[in-house]
């Protein structure tokens, strides 16, 4: 796994409790304009019906927000009021086709926040995050409405429906239940109370990690300081700089394309360790951005609703919907990986501290040493260095490989549509064609860091598709990465990691392009949800797709079959730290959702008895710590950080079927399409799984490709 933060966000999958996106009650002052300025409320009148960025603007999302909960509450009363008996399509598929105008807004809404936020926006989040909970809850906890879904609920067997319309119909029976349709009204307004409390300090969370993560700055003025930098990384350096008006100088920060090189390769040792304390203490210096309270207030919410709603915990809650059902699953999941793992990690820092001896350094090895130290004895053991690769991953050759990879799996094709609106200049908008050249929908990507940008990657949509009178709405999908900027003198040159994150959120992507189903309502089992990207990763370093696009940037010579082989030598190298720190974050996720004490818990105190219980090194530092861990306290992976390494149980034995067959097996590509990507979502992933494999997924090509070994 690569040190990018893959924040899937997947805006618009049914998370029960939304939640996901909250803020606080600042008001938000602003004379509503009049709907005739609005460009949400008329036809957009764009090519592809595209949402007209160039007429947006901050005070537009307010009054279609509005308007759209009041359209989807008349919709919802429509359906209640139906004089007829509750029906399947009077009540179920009614209810799926409710919020269309709602979910239109809020998908550009909350794509810009996550991809292009600012200081009105933030508080809009805050205003509209209590509003949208509110009215989740209205329509959750609807007597009338919960009668009529229990109704046809209950006569399901009688009903001759197919296999998609059972599933939308538990689905909607149970996410009824479980969002407090049984409780009784006292539990219900507590429900009310604890939800919309959560909605607003979500937003707070993440609103503190980009805060913190702009606010650090290492400011370079000697050339002294550079020692061990490669020419780009200092280019890279300079250019930040100059960005920030600081011309002539050298600005790192603790973005990931700016830090991460930092430490591979500065010589200076107390420089690195400045930079990495400021990436792990965001969210944890004590000052106005701190969100260690706010940690301890959500855990402790939700610890209170899942106790209301008869769960055990948080985790025993999500996890219900999940392909592993409980936490003594995922728990004894982790643990098995967990041994192997710590006993590689262990090896692997004896390695880096003989290394530092050899050399007379003097000193015990350091989370701060650990990159560059790696980095160097990658050098040696296998005369590779990571600089090395980058001139043959231009980004624009890694999209080209991308994009082949896509002609020969599922014949796609990508035309890029320049001119169409867009939120941001750097956006770049292709048109996805199926090989007879009909249109299967549209992919907007948004490659590198800003200050209005959350860290990591991650894919969503600011529309998905469904079907209106029988005719599809194709889909508008999008991926936003943290990628190397280019520079004066280069184009963005991306690294090995960086080029696996963009095969990973081009997976995520094409799920959304190929979705078909009925219905609007999807249903995925949150483990499960990385299959469709983490198999794209296996494709990136493949010799034969190399061939097809690493090629230098300057030169045009394709990547050297000796640096092709050195990549293969050295795949499992520094495994035990990448599993590591992966699978410590994971473990940290499961403590904080399985904890039933949660009064006056101190946050830093509690992560590191977590960390000593499993004998964790120093030298290793958990991916995320607690206070700048989004994906589980801003994101939508509470009790579900894990859903990557179970995921991988899926993509690395579904992969095997294509190496079976051979890795561009046109067939085996249409089998995982139309078994697994397009309905994704609408049957249980295991049935689908089944039927593209013929069998259960086994764990094997898991513990192969980490390295592993587990005994019995
Ligand atoms: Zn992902």
């Amino acid at each position: 796994m690569k040190h990018c933060i893959r924040l899937t966000l997947l805006l618009g999958l049914a998370v029960a409790f939304g939640g996901s996106f909250l803020s606080s009650p600042a008001a938000v002052q602003q004379t509503p304009p009049s709907p005739s300025d609005n460009p949400f409320f008329k036809p957009y009148q764009t090519p592809f019906n595209v949402p007209p960025f160039h007429l947006i603007r901050n005070e537009h999302f307010l009054p279609a927000i509005e308007e759209g909960i009041k359209r989807e509450e008349a919709e919802v009363e429509a359906i209640v009021n139906n004089p007829g008996p509750p029906t399947f399509e009077n009540t179920i598929a009614a209810l799926d086709r409710t919020g269309i105008f709602l979910q239109e807004v809020t998908s550009v809404f909350f794509s810009l926040q996550s991809a292009h936020t600012n200081k009105e926006l933030q508080a809009l989040a805050r205003k509209t995050a209590p509003m949208l909970s509110a009215h989740r809850d209205n329509i959750a906890l609807n007597e009338k409405l919960f009668r009529r879904v229990m109704a046809v609920y209950d006569r399901r067997e009688s009903l001759k429906l197919d296999r998609e319309q059972l599933f939308l119909l538990e689905n909607a029976y149970r996410d009824f239940v479980r969002s407090g349709a049984l409780l009784d009204e006292k539990q219900k307004l507590r429900l009310r109370e604890l939800n919309e409390e959560l909605s607003l300090l979500t937003v707070k969370f993440g609103d503190n990690v980009l805060a913190e993560t702009n606010a650090f700055r290492l400011i370079i003025e000697d050339q002294a300081d550079w020692a061990g930098l490669p020419p780009s990384v200092v280019a890279m350096a300079a250019e930040s700089a100059r960005r920030a008006g600081l011309e002539g100088k050298w600005l790192f920060t603790i973005h990931v394309p700016s830090i991460i090189p930092f430490l591979q390769y500065s010589e200076k040792r107390d420089l690195r360790e400045k930079l990495f304390r400021a990436y792990i203490m965001k969210g944890d210096n004590g000052d106005e951005n701190d969100n260690k309270e706010n940690v301890r207030k959500i855990i402790a919410l939700r610890q209170e609703r899942a106790k209301l709603l008869g769960y055990d915990t948080h985790a025993h809650f999500v996890l219900e919907k999940n392909m592993a059902r409980n936490p003594d699953t995922v728990n004894a999941f982790l643990a098995k990986l967990w041994d192997p793992t710590l006993a590689k990690a262990k090896s692997e820092a004896a390695a880096l501290q003989s290394m530092i001896d050899r050399e007379g350094g003097g000193f015990k090895l350091a989370p701060w040493d650990w990159w560059y130290y790696t980095e160097k004895l990658r050098r040696q053991k296998y005369a590779l260095d990571d600089s090395a690769l980058r001139p043959y991953f231009k980004l624009d050759n890694a999209r080209h490989g991308i994009f082949t990879l896509c002609g020969k799996l599922y014949g796609l094709k990508f035309v890029e549509q320049p001119g169409l609106p867009l939120y941001h200049p750097e956006v770049q908008v292709f048109e996805v064609q199926e090989g007879d050249g009909s249109h299967l929908g549209l992919l907007y990507m948004d490659f590198h860091p800003r200050e209005s940008k959350r860290g990591g990657a991650w894919s969503g949509s600011f529309r998905r598709s469904y079907y209106e009178q029988g005719k599809r709405i194709p889909p508008l999908a999008t991926i936003v990465c943290n990628f190397t900027r280019p520079t004066a003198d280069a184009p963005s040159l991306l690294s090995a990691d960086e080029v696996t994150t963009f095969f990973h959120e081009f997976g995520h992507a094409l799920a959304t392009l190929f979705s078909q189903s009925r219905y609007r309502s999807r249903s995925v089992a949150r483990d499960s949800v990385e299959l469709p990207s983490q198999i794209m990763e296996h494709w990136a370093f493949e010799p034969e797709l190399l061939a097809e696009y690493a090629r230098h940037y300057e030169s045009g010579e394709l990547i050297p079959e000796e640096l092709v082989e050195k990549m293969e030598k050295s795949k499992l190298f520094n495994q035990g730290f990448i599993t590591g720190e992966y699978l410590v974050a994971s473990i940290l996720d499961m403590a904080w959702h399985t904890l039933l004490s949660t009064s006056d818990v101190d946050v830093n105190g509690f992560e590191k008895k977590v960390m000593n219980d499993i004998g964790l090194i120093p030298e290793i530092v958990p991916r995320y710590r607690s206070t700048y861990f989004n994906h589980i306290f801003s994101g939508g992976y509470a009790a579900g950080y894990y859903a990557y390494i179970w995921s991988e149980v899926l993509d690395s034995d579904a992969y095997e079927a294509f190496k079976e067959k051979g890795i561009f097996d046109r067939a085996t590509a249409l089998s995982f399409r139309k078994n697994v990507l397009e309905p994704f979502g609408t049957e249980d992933i295991e049935v689908q799984y089944r039927r593209f494999r013929g069998a259960d997924p086994k764990i094997e090509p898991l513990l192969r490709n980490r390295g592993l070994e587990i005994k019995n």
